[in-house]
């Protein structure tokens, strides 16, 4: 059984209406990384519903979560000063910058946060995951938390018993479980909270909390609701499970060791909110690899770079089809990386094995269901590079009937995402070009070889079918004493200057056969 419905099947058994719960701090360009989470919870949530469960899913945007960390791509002169700075308060680095929301009306990215967020928002959506968007600062500012901050303040002691229990991490004797927003400065990550009485929150902004942002040295007293702090976050997980009814979340592995962050959220929901730590699936990261992935900047793959070097239902795929707890490891500067993908993609779509059938049917975004033909990526990355050559004829060829409309429209959107692949990844092995002129390599050929190009030129004029024309262009060469790799070699020498390339026939036919003849006998 697919391990999404598994997992369905088991959360079944509670006979509960579900909340699936994924949650992001949007502190820069989101890593491709963070979409196996998205996708993860999505896959849970619609195994779900295929179980006759009811079940919603939300994403929280953490937008109170101070800057800790400068991105390298934005202006330090610009930025330097919002260090510690919740991120909803932090300009966006664009001024005009119309987006689309996921409902559907365009606006602007008011602040980093949503910059980044909507940003990340719409290549999920993209892929087909459309939960309810909420963000932190509104659960606050809508005092949807404020019940649970005062369980937590009236409970500090108790909170960092569990702390030193769970993790083993101490904290002062005086810890108060909450940050106020500096009301001099703005900032949220520099400040301490020192006592609570009840109504007021006391609170220093200090210079040596953190290494990253600097504080003012401003001491006040707030009331901590209504927005003008934040819970910790290991206390702020737990609290928006209580809060939203979460039912179900997973985390990062780093986040799921023991005596880690959810080991820790989990006893503070049930003996502080009262609320049943959510069912957990915790998951690998993916591990993006090489160098062409990343820019020049020294930045990892974005969520949205990749949305663009791959169709959406492959990239999708690439995620479904592993457990949670796999490795995911995807490098695809490395030569067969892509075409493999594709290749496993195309066999998913056609399999009758249950899980694979499965895996194909969640990886789809539209409506792209059904049986259909398409071209290998591997066939066509060798096609496209050829001229003049009619990729629609080729595909009705293959097929044995005529594309229908959508096939159509498949063959062009792979052309696209091959033309991507030969532009950015494909090795120069796999790239190749017809030479105009006779290339200096053709002096490496021997005098049988030579012989055979001779030959070869008196075949060409005649020759129309390419499946029988490549079989007399092997059994040509095999008259004369050559190794099939010695026969094709002297093609791929004379015509494109190195010693592989597609397959000859149809490369030969798909060219014009006075320059071929004539390129061949001056070879021979
Ligand atoms: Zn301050």
């Amino acid at each position: 059984m697919f391990w999404a419905d598994k997992i369905a099947e088991e959360i079944a058994k509670t006979k509960k209406p579900q909340r699936v719960d994924d949650a992001k701090t949007p502190s820069g360009r989101v890593h491709v990384g963070a979409l196996r989470g998205v996708i993860i919870h999505d896959l849970v949530h619609k195994a779900l519903k295929d179980a006759k469960v009811k079940s919603h899913f939300t994403y929280i945007i953490d937008d109170m979560d101070p800057m800790d960390d400068l991105p390298v791509y934005l202006s330090k002169a610009k930025y330097e000063k919002y260090m510690g700075a919740p991120l909803k308060y932090i300009p966006s680095p664009v001024e005009k910058n119309p987006i689309t929301e996921p409902v559907g009306r365009t606006c602007e990215a008011k602040s980093y946060a949503e910059y980044y967020a909507y940003e990340f928002i719409e290549v999920f959506n993209k892929l087909g995951a459309k939960p309810e968007i909420l963000w932190s600062s509104r659960l606050y500012e809508e005092r949807r938390l404020d019940k649970y901050i005062k369980l937590a303040l009236d409970n500090a002691e108790k909170i960092q018993e569990i702390y030193e229990k769970i993790s083993g991490s101490r904290r002062p004797k005086d810890f108060i479980p909450f940050q106020p927003i500096c009301e001099k400065c703005g900032k949220i990550g520099t400040t301490i909270a020192s006592a609570w009485d009840g109504k007021f929150v006391s609170y220093g902004c200090s210079d040596e909390k953190v290494s990253w942002a600097k504080g003012c040295g401003h001491k006040g007293r707030v009331s901590p609701y209504g927005g003008n702090g934040k819970l910790p976050w290991r206390v702020e997980w737990p609290a928006k499970w209580a809060a939203l009814g979460v039912t179900v979340e997973g985390e990062g592995k780093d986040h799921a060791s023991k005596g880690g962050t959810r080991d820790t959220a989990n006893v503070i929901a049930k003996e502080i909110f009262d609320w049943d730590p959510p069912y957990d699936i915790p998951y690998e990261h993916i591990l993006f690899g090489g160098k062409k992935m990343s820019s020049s900047k020294g930045v990892g793959a974005s969520a949205l770079e990749v949305s663009e070097v791959l169709p959406l239902e492959v990239l999708r795929f690439l995620m479904v089809r592993v457990r949670s707890m796999q490795h995911l490891e995807f490098d695809p500067s490395l030569e067969h990386t892509i075409p493999d993908l594709f290749d496993e993609f195309d066999s998913a779509r056609t399999s009758k094995d249950p899980d694979l059938k499965r895996i194909y049917e969640l990886s789809l975004v539209d409506k792209r269901v059904g049986k259909y033909f398409v071209l290998r990526f591997r066939d066509l990355v060798n096609l496209v590079q050829i001229p003049n050559i009619d990729l629609v004829k080729e595909a009705e060829k293959k097929k044995d009937g005529v594309l229908t409309k959508d096939e159509k429209e498949l063959l062009e959107e792979r052309i696209k995402y091959v033309k991507i692949y030969l532009d950015r990844f494909a090795p120069e092995e796999a790239k190749f070009a017809v030479k105009e002129e006779l290339p200096k390599e053709i002096k490496v050929l021997s005098k049988e070889q030579k012989e055979f190009l001779s030959k070869l030129a008196n075949l060409v004029t005649s020759a129309k079918d390419a499946e029988k024309f490549q079989n007399d262009i092997y059994q040509t060469g095999k008259d004369l004493g050559l190794t099939s790799s010695e026969t094709f070699k002297a093609i791929y020498i004379t015509l494109l200057g190195k010693e592989s390339g597609p397959k000859a026939a149809w490369l030969i036919l798909s060219l014009d056969k006075d320059f071929v003849v004539k390129g061949l006998k001056e070879a021979s």
